[in-house]
C-alpha cells in the first residue's frame, strides 16, 4: 500500500463541478488501495479576489489580518472537497494548516515551514480516512498566529506533508500536462519534459516557470521528495521531478494501467 500526497491547484477546483471531478479522482486513488493526503488551493481566483477586497478596505492591509483573510480561501475548498468525497461513501476529513501541524516562522505573507507535526493526519489515515489539508497556510508557535506561505504556496504544503509523512510520491495536479520547456500558454512550441532533476527544476522556476512554487522545489530537494506534476483534466503521465535521474522507473502508484484516456 502506497501513501500518496495529491495537491490540486485553484484551476482544478474552480467550481462545484470541478470539485466533484477532483473528489472522484481522489476516491479512485483511495479505492486502488492507497492512503491519500490531499493539499488543496483556494477555488479559482479566490485569493486574488480576497487581496483586491482587502485593498478596497485599506491601501495597506495589516499583514496579520491579511493572512487571516487569505487563508479562508483554502478553508472553503477543503471543506467542499471533503463533503464531496463523503457523499461518495468514502471517509474524508478536512484540516486547516494549523490543525495539520504546519508550523512556520512568523513572517506574514511569506512564512517558511520550520516543522510539520501531522498527528491528526496520521490518525485519520490509520482510520482509513482521506485527509484534506488547506494549502498555503501555517501557524507560528510564538505569536500563535496564522501565517501564509506566499503566493503559490500550496505546492510547498504538499511537499512538506509528503516529507513529514514519508509519502511515496507527491503528485501536483494542475491545468497543464506537466512541466514544459517554457510556458505552454505563451510559447506554443514548448514541449513537455518527462523527467527533470530538482536542480533543473530550480533553474526553470527561477527563470519564471510558475508551474511550481520555488520553495516547494527547494523543500523537495532537501528532503528527497519525488514530485509528479500532471494534469487534473486527464490521466496522462506528467513530469517527474526527481533528485537524481538514477531514480527509475518513474511510474505513479495512482496511474491506471492504461494511462492514455
Ligand atoms: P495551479 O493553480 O494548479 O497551482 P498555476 O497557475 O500556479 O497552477 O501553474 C500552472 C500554470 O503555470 C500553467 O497554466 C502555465 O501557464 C504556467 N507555466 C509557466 N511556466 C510553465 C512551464 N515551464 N511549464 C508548465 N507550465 C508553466
Ligand atoms: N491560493 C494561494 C494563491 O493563490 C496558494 C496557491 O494557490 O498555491 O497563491
Ligand atoms: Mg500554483
Amino acid at each position: 500500500m502506497s501513501l500518496i500526497v495529491q495537491k490540486f491547484g485553484g484551476s482544478s477546483v474552480a467550481d462545484a463541478e470541478s470539485i466533484k471531478r477532483v473528489a472522484k479522482r481522489i476516491v479512485e486513488t483511495r479505492k486502488a488501495g492507497n492512503s491519500v493526503v490531499v493539499a488543496v488551493s483556494a477555488m479559482g481566483d479566490t485569493t486574488d479576489e480576497l487581496v483586491d477586497l482587502a485593498h478596497e478596505v485599506t491601501p495597506f492591509p495589516d499583514p496579520r489580518e491579511l493572512d487571516m483573510l487569505l487563508t479562508t480561501g483554502e478553508r472553503i475548498s477543503m471543506a467542499l472537497l471533503a463533503m464531496a468525497i463523503k457523499s461518495m461513501g468514502v471517509d474524508a476529513r478536512s484540516y486547516t494548516g494549523s490543525q495539520a501541524g504546519m508550523i512556520t516562522d512568523a513572517q506574514h505573507g511569506a512564512a517558511r515551514i520550520v516543522d510539520v507535526t501531522p498527528v491528526r493526519l496520521r490518525e485519520a489515515l490509520d482510520e482509513g480516512a482521506i485527509a484534506i489539508v488547506a494549502g498555503f497556510q501555517g501557524f507560528n508557535r510564538d505569536s500563535r498566529d496564522i501565517t501564509t506561505l506566499g503566493r503559490g504556496g500550496s505546492d510547498t504544503t504538499a511537499v512538506a506533508l509528503a516529507a513529514a509523512l514519508g509519502a511515496d510520491v507527491c503528485e501536483i495536479y494542475t491545468d497543464v500536462d506537466g512541466v514544459f520547456t517554457a510556458d505552454p500558454r505563451v510559447v506554443p512550441r514548448a514541449h513537455k519534459l518527462d523527467v527533470v532533476t530538482s536542480e533543473e527544476m530550480l533553474e526553470l522556476a527561477a527563470s519564471g516557470a510558475k508551474v511550481l512554487h520555488i520553495r516547494a522545489v527547494e523543500y523537495a530537494r532537501r528532503h528527497g521528495v519525488t514530485m509528479h506534476v500532471r494534469s487534473s483534466f486527464n490521466n496522462h503521465e506528467g513530469t517527474w521531478v526527481v533528485n537524481s535521474k538514477e531514480e527509475t522507473p518513474w511510474r505513479s502508484p495512482s496511474s491506471p494501467a492504461s494511462p492514455e484516456t
